[in-house]
């Protein structure tokens, strides 16, 4: 957390500014996903995780604190927010996170990540439909999402049909949660992938935000 405040002290990485903020809305919002582990119980086994749109490096840093075993890849558009999550996670040295630079649309084309990973992850980044474009090509066949979200999450799902079908990424559940005193109660969304994806997804970028599926 100490590593994180420096940086975000040069750039607006979270709102989030104080230790106390950050800790329960940043950290502990972060690692309440191994909670889920019970429920989801191929997530232990995940060997790589990719988190889209990590932005400062949540859930991506505290998660690979956690799960030392899995290998876990941050995907940000921004290079100054990818930039300095490299360097929190040089000086906490975190050997199992690394970083890469670029839209989900285009990086999830290439061979070298493209349904590589047992788990992909996204907090605050799209609605629903959106981050299922971005997140399941991604995924090996039978990998998971986990999106992060408020409690209100009814008409983002119902949104997802069409998504869940052309992506054979059916909804399997959402494990709630709750964070100390304001925070309140959470959610995070799972879907998992039961088939390989079309080489249409995702769509060019910018498409999958303009004209949701
Ligand atoms: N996950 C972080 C940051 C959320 S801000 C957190 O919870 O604190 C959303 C981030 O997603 C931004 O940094 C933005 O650059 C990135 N982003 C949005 N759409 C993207 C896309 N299609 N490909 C890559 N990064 C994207």
């Amino acid at each position: 957390m100490d590593a994180f405040l420096v940086e975000n002290g040069k750039l607006n990485l979270s709102a989030l500014r104080t230790p106390e903020l950050c800790w329960t809305g940043n950290i502990l919002d972060s690692i309440a996903f191994l909670q889920s582990f019970d429920a989801y119980p191929d997530l232990k086994k995940a060997k790589k995780l990719l988190d889209i749109g990590t932005g400062g490096g949540f859930p991506l840093m505290p998660l690979a604190l956690c799960l030392p075993d899995t290998q876990c890849i941050g995907i940000d558009a921004t290079q100054k927010k990818v930039d300095a999550v490299k360097r929190i996670i040089a000086a906490v040295d975190i050997p199992n996170a690394s970083l890469v630079c670029g839209r989900t649309e285009s990086v999830g084309h290439s061979a070298e990540y493209r349904a590589q990973f047992d788990v992909v992850t996204a907090r605050a980044v799209a609605p629903l439909s959106v981050l299922l474009e971005y997140a399941v090509p991604f995924l090996k066949v039978g990998g998971l999402c986990a999106f992060w979200k408020s409690t209100k999450i009814a008409s983002e799902l119902a949104e997802t049909a069409d998504a869940q079908k052309k992506l054979s990424a059916p909804y399997i559940g959402a494990f709630q949660y709750e964070l100390p005193e304001k925070w309140g109660e959470r959610t995070i969304v799972f879907f998992k992938k039961t088939a390989a994806t079309y080489s249409d997804y995702p769509r060019r970028t910018g498409i999958p935000k303009q004209d949701p599926l």
